[in-house]
């Protein structure tokens, strides 16, 4: 006999195991196919943790290394690459049997395989020995997200032409290192090899880093990584990469024509990521994809058949866990009848380099393209006591608010731990906030988030500290 279910998610990323426990939450009969072995998605097993958890832990290698200048001697600072790894993977291991335990704990029923239609109604689900089963389901929700696009002719073979699964497991620290595209998934990465010992190149076609980040963030940004290390070689068309001896030669030609060559040993193309839609076999349920070929929804992420479903990066819009997250509950609660809702307007997103980068909300450059009058509120960590006790002044907070009403627009920051205060103007830009609603917000005494307070102050031109 067929098992049937009332919801099946296919991808138990974070968009597909969030949407299978809400979706179970509100009492109905689902299960979650994930064909990885690990539940957790790209975000879990080769993305947000394992990248945060190198970030993190050659952040602490490059502070250790220059202790002895702030008074503490500590010896010899030694690299153990292997343990490193092995510590991040404990990460992993520990957060995806976390998410299994989650599944379980909300009686969500778990299948391993890789789902495919057989009908509008019908899953086959296919396990790593080849073995076929089928399901039913009322529901379908498509989670099966994306996998990272590499340029023609150049295969990854993750050791020297590595997508940034490579480059989180890299045995030893290469000598030079070329990042093909100053995304943020490129200048992260980046970050961890270059703090690592590597000579970090990063190869970039437009004439700023973080395409849509706003742009005096974007070039301070850039500033402050050259300053660690980083080189850039702007407005730069890869033309081919191709292997030889030593690692790699990259060609590419810049914006006057003239052709220029690097040679590395390892080198990352991180381009972008493609939607996973391949294997589900959507044309035998007709399932209409767009032009960049994610699945097509409307705003409720119906697709174009009434039962089934799609979220995350599979679809439109910014390709982060949290934006997948917040599509599965709504989704979810779409189904049971409730009035699931996604505010695209207040989607943060964070860069996790040293500094932080955190943006939310319209840039300038969007604003000025819509039309809308708007004031800014400037103020830079230099004059933030806390940023100053602890000799971590890079940055700055920039608020956004509309000239005539002082709403928040948008707020774009670059500094100490900005990745967490960004929740705080995300909240404001929930409840509709006003700049002066931020600025006569009591914040803690010595604390970075006065320097959101303090910029929140400046809108008005009345910041106390600058
Ligand atoms: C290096 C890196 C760092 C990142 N850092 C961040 C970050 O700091 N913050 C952030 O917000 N985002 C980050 N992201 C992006 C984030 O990982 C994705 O946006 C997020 O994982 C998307 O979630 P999802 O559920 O849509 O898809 P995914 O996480 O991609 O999950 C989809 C799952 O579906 C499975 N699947 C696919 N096809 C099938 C099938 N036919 N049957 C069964 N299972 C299937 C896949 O195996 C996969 O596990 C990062 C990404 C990378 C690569």
């Amino acid at each position: 006999m067929v098992d049937k279910f009332q919801a099946v998610v296919i991808g138990g990323g974070p968009g597909g195991y969030v949407c299978a426990i809400r979706l179970a939450q509100l009492g109905l009969k689902t299960a979650l196919i994930e064909s990885r072995g690990s539940l957790g998605g790209t975000c879990l097993n080769v993305g947000c943790i394992p990248s945060k958890s190198l970030l993190n832990l050659s952040e602490e290698y490059r502070k250790a290394k220059n202790l002895s200048s702030k008074g503490i001697e500590i010896g010899k600072i030694k690299l153990n690459l292997s343990k490193m790894m092995k510590n991040k993977d404990k990460a992993v291991t520990i957060l995806t049997k976390g998410v299994e335990f989650l599944l379980k704990k909300n009686k969500v029923t778990y299948l391993k395989g890789t789902g495919s239609f057989k009908s509008k109604n019908e899953i086959k689900i296919k396990d790593n020995q080849n073995n076929e089963t089928s399901i039913q389901a009322d529901n379908i929700i498509i989670a099966t997200g994306s996998d990272s696009v590499t340029l023609k002719g150049a295969e990854f073979d993750e050791k020297i032409i590595v997508s940034s699964t490579g480059a989180l497991k890299l045995e030893q620290v290469p000598k030079k290192m070329l990042v093909v595209g100053g995304g943020y998934i490129g200048l992260e990465m980046g970050s961890v090899w270059s703090r690592l010992g590597a000579e970090v190149h990063v190869i970039e076609f437009l004439d700023h880093i973080t395409p849509g980040m706003d742009k005096e963030i974007s070039n301070e940004f850039m500033k402050i990584l050259k300053k660690q290390g980083i080189i850039f070689h702007m407005q730069h068309k890869v033309e081919k990469i191709k292997k030889n001896k030593l690692g790699a030669i990259v060609f590419t030609i810049d914006k006057e024509g003239n052709k220029k060559d690097f040679e590395s040993d390892v080198v990352l193309i991180s381009v972008g990521r493609k939607p996973n839609t391949n294997g589900l076999n959507l044309e035998k349920v007709g399932i209409d994809l767009d032009e960049k070929n994610r699945v097509k929804t409307d705003k409720n992420f119906r697709t174009n058949q009434d039962n089934i479903y799609a979220i995350g990066d599979v679809i439109s819009g910014p390709m982060l866990a949290h934006k997948a997250e917040d599509e599965g509950i709504a989704v979810a609660e779409n189904i049971a009848g409730q009035s699931g809702h996604v505010n695209y307007d207040t989607i943060p997103g964070v860069i996790y380099t040293t500094p932080e980068v955190a943006s939310i909300g319209k840039t300038e450059e969007q604003l000025k393209d819509l039309n809308i009058k708007y004031k800014i509120g400037k103020f830079s960590f230099m004059a933030n006591s806390r940023a100053k006790a602890i000799d971590d002044g890079e940055g700055f907070v920039k608020i956004l608010a509309d000239e005539k009403t002082d709403k928040v627009l948008g707020a774009h920051l670059i500094g100490p731990h900005v990745g967490e205060l960004i929740a705080e103007i995300g909240v404001a830009m929930e409840f509709g906030a006003s700049s002066e609603d931020i600025a006569r917000t009591c914040h803690a005494h010595p604390t970075f988030s006065e320097a959101v307070k303090e910029a929140a102050l400046s809108v008005d031109k009345r910041a106390i500290h600058s």
